[in-house]
């Protein structure tokens, strides 16, 4: 590669400040296999198809799907990516499906007591995710303790020292949203991310804090800007049967009850508790905030049926060519799960998910076809790793994190593909938490190969960056792409993208009706996959490893992890301790 010349084409990441790309001898994209859309299409409508039942783990759904994967990996000739000679990792679940009563809610003393009950289902989602027949809280005292949060690094601190062992938390979801002094009508970025959400804006951070914070429950108000989707997802999601990592402590050390409250209802039992939900939201974004007892005893209680099922992540192996370097990794990642059959929409029970993610899972055995088609292998090994339970919360990707069958110190990058452009030719790609790490100059060269550009995530606010199977591993300190289909769609209007994306979000994301459409255009998809291709072909052929930008979250436990890795002794160590 002739270093000046491809450098200076390079178009640059808009607001993200590009490090040195390392320097390797580069095949052009052109020169690369292309990438077969035919057969990506025939995977997707099978791995869709009603005969699937919407992929549900632990179901003959998972059966079918699993076998399909391991049958075309080893018709492309790739090897068992289990060092077990098996393509599959157990991954141990257990299914809870919850039956609830309503939340009763008790106010004033014994001459004066009003009672009220929110209905199950339609004012409150609540689940368990202890490994146990019941679940309940029982006279709990309600807390608001507005977003929730303990973030030294932004001094913040919603709980000021209250004990709240034993109560219950009713939270905001997102950041405290900061305005930036120097322009008021901004959000501040050096505090929570500014637009962009943050961990602390999960729902999975307010449950864990909760938790550490031992309460015995959690309520989120749900608020659909904030979240990010309309309290029908969180119906959908979390009402049917939920699965959870089978851990040692069958969960225990987690809240007994989490869940959502729809935002008229808990408007309403603000107000009857004598406060006004704009206040609390407007105090809760001050740093000065201290948790508000609503005088209210919250019970509730949960009948679970258990089912252990045994579910399985599917990976497959593509040897290098270097005996140096060919025991370190590039993975793909693509969840093959989805959320099987649920709540009726329109007469339809069956949630096909064939954009989430029957596509992604396509993607890679496509991408691992290219491979095949390589005059000869790239340097270091590439992993491809079809996910479990990512719609449980990423659980397949989290417990291969814990539980790697490579070491993490020798996976060099992560691509998780979740989603893909099914409309037509983009100018550009997204990069959702662009600017974490040098991979995202693969990116950008590959994609300005094309001529096309990268852009970074136009929905921050959304925390996508913390919502697929990436993200565990990102969190152990590997360089993880978490890539997205463009928003400047060729001959198409300016507001196109916004426009498909609402219409997604609102119609079809965790809907029966996200299946594959005629009006489906791949030639946007093809130009992506082959940029996701030649990336990981790129970093397995590099003479360094990618890194994180200086600064950045995940960085120190990289460079912990690799210095580890280095001392001679911890080498033997390091699999299967986690
Ligand atoms: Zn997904």
């Amino acid at each position: 590669m002739s270093a000046a010349c491809s450098r200076s084409s390079a178009p640059a990441v808009e607001g993200s400040n590009p490090g040195p790309t390392p320097t390797v001898e580069r095949t052009s994209l052109g020169e690369l296999p292309d990438i077969d859309t035919d057969a990506l299409l025939a995977h997707v409508k099978e791995l869709s198809s009603d005969r699937y039942a919407g992929r549900a783990p632990g179901t003959n759904g998972e059966s079918l799907t699993v076998a399909y994967l391991v049958d075309h990996f080893r018709r492309l000739g790739l090897k068992p990516g289990n060092t077990d000679g098996t393509f599959t990792q157990k991954v141990p679940l257990v299914g809870i499906t919850a039956t609830g009563g309503p939340l009763a809610l008790v106010k004033g003393g014994a001459k004066d007591k009003e009672a009220r009950r929110l209905a199950w289902k339609d004012d409150v989602v609540a689940w368990t995710t202890r490994v146990a027949e019941s679940a309940a809280i029982e006279a709990s005292e309600l807390v608001f303790v507005g977003y929730g949060v303990v973030a030294p690094e932004f001094g913040w601190d919603d709980y000021k020292g209250l004990d709240v062992k034993g109560k219950t938390l009713l939270m905001l979801i997102n950041d405290p949203p900061i305005p930036d002094p120097d322009s008021p009508t901004e959000l501040d970025a050096r505090v929570f991310g500014g637009r962009a959400m943050t961990y602390y804006g999960r729902w999975t951070y307010k449950f864990e804090i909760a938790a550490e914070k031992g309460a015995a429950g959690a309520l989120i108000i749900h608020e659909t800007g904030p979240a990010g989707y309309p309290f029908t997802v969180v119906q959908g999601s979390n009402l049917g049967e939920r699965f959870h990592l089978s851990t040692a402590d069958k969960n225990m050390g987690r809240v007994a009850i989490e869940g959502w409250v729809e935002f008229d209802r808990a408007r309403e039992l603000l107000s009857w508790a004598g406060q006004d939900f704009d206040e609390l939201k407007a105090t809760a974004a001050t740093r000065d905030f201290t948790p508000v007892s609503l005088g209210l005893a919250a019970s509730l209680s949960l009948k679970n049926a258990l089912r252990p099922v045994e579910s399985r992540n599917v990976l497959a192996r593509f040897e290098g060519r270097d005996p140096a370097v060919r025991d370190q990794l590039v993975i793909y990642t693509a969840h093959w799960d989805h959320l099987g059959i649920g709540p009726e929409v329109d007469g339809d029970r069956i949630y096909n998910g064939a954009r989430d993610n029957a596509i992604g899972t396509a993607s890679i055995l496509e991408i691992a076809r290219a491979y095949t088609k390589l005059p000869t292998p790239p340097r270091r090994s590439v992993l491809f790793l079809a996910t479990t339970a990512e719609e449980q919360g990423l659980l397949g990707s989290e417990f291969y994190a814990h539980k790697p069958v490579y070491p993490l110190a020798k996976t060099v990058a992560v691509v998780n593909i979740d989603g893909l452009n099914v409309y037509g030719r983009t100018r550009d790609l997204v990069l959702i938490g662009a600017g974490a790490s040098e991979l995202d100059d693969y990116v950008r060269d590959a994609v300005g190969e094309q001529g096309r550009v990268v852009r970074p995530d136009p929905e921050p606010e959304k925390g996508l960056y913390y919502r697929s199977d990436h993200f565990p591993f990102a969190r152990e300190g590997v360089p993880a792409l978490n890539p997205e289909e463009g928003t400047d769609f060729v001959g198409k209007p300016s507001d196109f993208a916004r426009r498909v994306r609402d219409q997604w979000t609102e119609h079809d994301y965790h809907k029966p009706s996200d299946v594959v459409k005629d009006d489906w255009d791949l030639k946007g998809a093809r130009e992506d996959l082959k940029v996701f291709m030649a990336v990981g072909y790129r970093i397995a052929e590099a003479d360094r490893l990618p890194e994180w930008r200086p600064g950045h979250e995940f960085k120190a436990k990289r460079d912990a992890m690799l210095a580890r890795e280095a001392q001679p002794a911890s080498r033997e160590q390091t699999v299967n301790t986690r």
